[in-house]
């Protein structure tokens, strides 16, 4: 049977870093690392293709020689979701959804034949049992969450590895905390299940051997969610590196009680962790405890996030205004925390009730929804999915202010040679290898041509780049990347 999976088309978004990838001729960051999986789980008789629309166009040849369409989505692909399946669906296949957005979503459920509600480790083998009786059904909601240490390889070599600047692996699934507007803590659960070590050492062993060399992102949305087995599976990430010529360095999403764990963050610093996403989220302590993110309460934010970068990470992070507790000084304080922690890749967005999350709940009961919106919190106005206490426009408004001024470049530049100095490089593995958006010299020749010559903003580029040269020389390559990635965010800013 040939089973054909489908990534339907995300929008541009920061996470997706389009206006930086021209600069590595990659196409897109990651690959969709659940269908990879979802390959890995498909029967035997199965034989397995990958179209994901991020890197390639979708033929309608595609379609036809296919048995099986399988197509997954978060929310914010929902109408390239709908359009996929309506476009599977006139072509007569029997079309196959899954993935975040159907788990989760409440209201225009595509069209599909079969639509995969929550994990499909354990639902998977049931679906091809009826439809191998002639009996599937609509829907396959999964009751209980697949232990991970059974689960097989993920197919890497579907993925066309050369048009992506960063690789996608899983330790862990779920996470202790309770964020209200979280809907990782709905789909996966509050209790953290890992892989074993022996599965993401194997992992490892399958991009090297494929010729994958640079980044690798543990798409984890907690990686110490479970700090007990992670103690066990980090050394021997050590010893694999250094047996390998440390080929990789890795990126992840953690909790900001990181920063409470030296031993933890010597660990990841010595594995290859160069970078960390932290949901921060406010400095304002009172929405903070508004929305349930008690980790990040009664400690000093600044000297969190500084700790975490003296151990040689640069420190990403994610904050949302719009919460019911916001003053209208929100945005200022925003502005001068992120300046403050000099954090050059800060995502700024408008708070998002997303569905069934316990924010949509009791926005539900108090009458303040509008609808499941997009999935982006960068949309204006027209983003806004709830009522929100403070005036709307101000909000709106308050929340455009930040990202121009976060985004300008002599204040984005600024943060990045301060998170240079902060973070200081490790050894072998975290300095020019550790490139994923710029590799090599025609790369850095494409940011020079368009950053250094064609660009408005060059003589800030020019202004950065001595810095970089004569302060922070070791972090050259960092600073290349950081120069591309401010492109990518101030491009952004002003396409909206
Ligand atoms: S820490 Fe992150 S993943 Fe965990 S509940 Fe909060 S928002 Fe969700």
């Amino acid at each position: 049977m040939r089973v054909l999976l489908i990534n339907p088309k995300f929008p541009v978004s920061y996470w997706g870093m389009q206006h930086a990838l021209k600069f590595d001729g990659t196409r897109a960051v990651f690959p969709p690392l659940g269908l990879l999986t979802v390959s890995s789980l498909l029967p035997d008789y199965c034989e397995s293709r990958l179209i994901d629309c991020e890197v390639e166009e979708l033929k309608d040849r595609d379609i036809d020689n296919a048995d099986l369409v399988f197509v997954t989505g978060m929310l914010v692909q929902k109408k390239a979701v709908h359009e996929v399946v309506n476009r599977c669906k006139a072509r007569g296949k029997t079309v196959v959804v899954g993935g975040p957005y159907v788990s989760t979503s409440m209201q225009d459920v595509p069209k599909a034949d079969h639509i995969f509600v929550g994990e499909a480790e354990t639902t998977l083998p049931q679906f091809f049992e009826d439809l191998m009786q002639g009996c599937p059904k609509r829907f396959y909601k999964a009751e209980k969450r697949p232990e991970l240490t059974t689960l097989p390889l993920p197919h890497f070599r579907l993925a066309k590895l050369s048009r992506y600047s960063t690789m996608s692996i899983q330790f862990s699934r779920g996470c202790p905390f309770d964020c209200e507007f979280c809907d990782i803590i709905e789909i996966y659960g509050r209790v953290p299940r890992t892989k074993t070590t022996t599965q993401v050492l194997a992992e490892l062993d399958g991009l090297f051997s494929l010729g994958w060399r640079g980044s690798i992102f543990f798409v984890d949305d907690n990686f110490i969610g479970n700090k007990k087995t992670l103690r066990t599976l980090l050394p021997a990430i050590v010893k694999w590196q250094k047996n390998h010529e440390h080929p990789f360095v890795f990126f992840t999403q953690a909790s900001l009680n990181l920063a409470d764990d030296e031993s933890l963050l010597e660990q990841m610093r010595e594995a290859g962790f160069n970078t960390v996403f932290l949901g921060i989220e406010t400095p304002a302590e009172e929405s903070l405890v508004e929305t349930q993110k008690l980790q990040n309460t009664r400690r000093n934010l600044l000297d969190s996030v500084r700790i975490i970068q003296s151990h040689g990470m640069e420190v990403m992070a994610g904050f949302i205004v719009g919460f019911d507790s916001d003053r209208p000084d929100i945005f200022q304080r925003q502005i001068e925390f992120i300046r403050q922690s000099a954090i050059p890749r800060a995502m700024v967005g408008v708070l998002t009730a997303l569905p069934d999350t316990k924010l949509w709940r009791r926005l539900d009961r108090e009458g303040r929804l509008l609808g499941e919106g997009s999935g982006s919190n960068n949309e204006g106005l027209a983003g806004l999915n709830f009522v929100p206490k403070m005036d709307p426009h101000t909000l709106i408004g308050g929340h455009k202010s930040i990202l121009r001024t976060i985004y300008a470049p002599r204040e984005y530049y600024e943060r990045a040679l301060e998170s240079l100095k902060r973070t200081p490089l490790g050894s072998d593995h975290s300095g020019y290898k550790g490139l994923a958006l710029v590799k090599g010299v025609a790369a850095l020749a494409r940011v020079i041509f368009y950053l250094g010559v064609l660009d408005a903003e060059r003589l800030e580029f020019w202004r950065f780049m001595k810095r970089v040269v004569l302060e922070h020389h070791r972090h050259f390559a960092q600073g290349v990347k950081f120069a591309a990635m401010g492109y990518h965010f101030r491009t952004m800013r002003f396409s909206k």
